[in-house]
């Protein structure tokens, strides 16, 4: 009895964890206890790119060298750190902007050199993937990620082990979204969140008329891609490039009075999201088990759990639309809370305790940011190293508050 208290009470320690492989400089303090991930306390600092509408990438860096190595300073006056150091530090190695992550790295690098601790280097994708295993969905599982620089389907087996099975041939959802919405005089940039909010103001009987008068209104947006399901296509992709020109062209045409721009507004969220679940529902028919339909080949078979992650997973819309997947009412699905599906660091301290305790391994030192880095090749790129038994052990069964 008296062990087994012993062991419970152990098993606890903390995480420092940073993000920056953008404009957002974000600093987490995490601990885990008992299996459970407690976000301590969190602090974020996001570059304007408003007037330059769009990120810059030396912009990028300099807010970086800026804000990123107060806000750690800050979270470890307020918590302690400097006399009870984390037990790790978790820090995002790509894929991102180089300057940015130059910047990130090289402070993650001291940091965990200071302190003597691992650096678990994390895949930036994957992090915003398992921020919504803190409502613990089981692997297999599908993950929709949707975010400003990837929209993707990916299959992922276990936490090193993913498939993507759908990706965007051209931009990405959320990149698409901010263009339009710029298009449409909405101003700044990661401005999908002012798109959702203007659509979901307009009148509801208005809306209606939306939906019965396309011709009226003379924007004939079509579903990309949309061909019967016989011609289930060699690889399965999104495409989202094409939405921009329709509206530059709508634009020129018929010019934009604020009906029309409530109309273009409407149009773009429920036929892109629309698109999405298309092609989602493409790769659920095809991978379906064997024998549902000709073309199943039961690679989905034992998937329960579907998560929804990146900024434009935030979207209320998009969630609603999910409903419309087949298969739904088979799949368990897991949306992270939206303060958690832009960039953060929960997002990295919650994937790197998990790469450092189920894969065991750590970041070496000499290693270099890496600007694209696909998710099938999490683990191929090199440069981690195994966290040693005994170090691992004095981490995962240390007795004390922190080390
Ligand atoms: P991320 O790249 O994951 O940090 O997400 C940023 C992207 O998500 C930007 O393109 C934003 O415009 C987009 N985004 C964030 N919130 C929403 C929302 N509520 N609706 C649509 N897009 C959004
Ligand atoms: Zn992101």
């Amino acid at each position: 009895m008296q062990r087994a208290g012993l062991r419970l009470a152990a098993r606890r320690y903390r995480t420092l964890a940073l993000e920056y492989s953008c404009d957002d400089s974000c600093v987490a303090l995490l601990e885990k206890s008992r299996g459970t991930i407690t976000v301590i306390d969190e602090a974020k600092a996001t570059l304007s790119s408003a007037a330059q509408g769009g990120v810059i990438p030396t912009d990028a860096r300099a807010h970086h060298e800026i804000h990123l190595a107060q806000l750690v300073r800050d979270l470890c006056a307020k918590h302690d750190l400097w006399l009870r150091p984390p037990s790790l530090v978790c820090a995002t190695r790509g894929p991102g902007m180089v300057p940015s992550l130059g910047a990130g790295l090289q402070l993650s690098k001291g940091l965990a050199s200071a302190w003597n601790v691992p650096l678990i280097g994390v895949h930036h994708m994957l992090a915003h993937i398992s921020i919504s295993t803190l409502n613990r969905p089981r692997f297999p599982l599908l993950s929709l990620l949707c975010s400003g620089g990837h929209t993707m389907l990916v299959l992922l087996r276990s936490i090193a082990d993913h498939e993507v099975v759908a990706n965007t041939m051209d931009i990405a959802a959320g990149d698409s979204l901010d263009k339009c919405a710029r298009e449409l005089g909405f101003l700044g940039n990661m401005i999908g969140p002012e798109l959702e909010k203007f659509v979901a103001k307009i009148d509801p009987a208005l809306k209606r008329r939306f939906e019965r008068d396309d011709d009226t209104f003379g924007f004939l947006l079509k579903l990309p891609m949309k061909r019967a399901r016989q011609h289930m296509p060699e690889k399965i992709e999104f495409t989202f490039a094409g939405f921009l020109s329709n509206i530059q062209h709508f634009k020129k045409t018929h010019g934009l009075n604020e009906q029309l721009r409530a109309y273009v507004a409407y149009k773009l969220q429920e036929v892109l999201f629309d698109h999405i679940i298309d092609r989602v529902n493409l790769a659920l028919h095809r991978h379906s088990r064997v024998g549902a339909n000709r073309h199943a080949d039961g690679k989905f078979a034992d998937v329960h759990d579907f998560v929804l992650s990146g900024g434009v997973a935030s979207n209320q819309r998009l969630r609603e639309k999910l409903g419309n997947l087949e298969f739904h009412n088979q799949l368990n699905f897991s949306f992270p809370e939206l303060r958690l599906c832009c960039d953060n660091a929960v997002m990295i301290g919650v994937a790197g305790m998990g790469i450092f305790e189920e894969l065991r391994l750590q970041l070496r030192l000499d290693i270099c940011p890496i600007r694209k880095w696909p998710m099938d090749e999490v683990l191929l790129v090199g440069g981690y190293e195994p966290v040693p038994d005994a170090l691992y052990n004095s981490i995962v069964n240390s007795s004390i508050q922190g080390r």
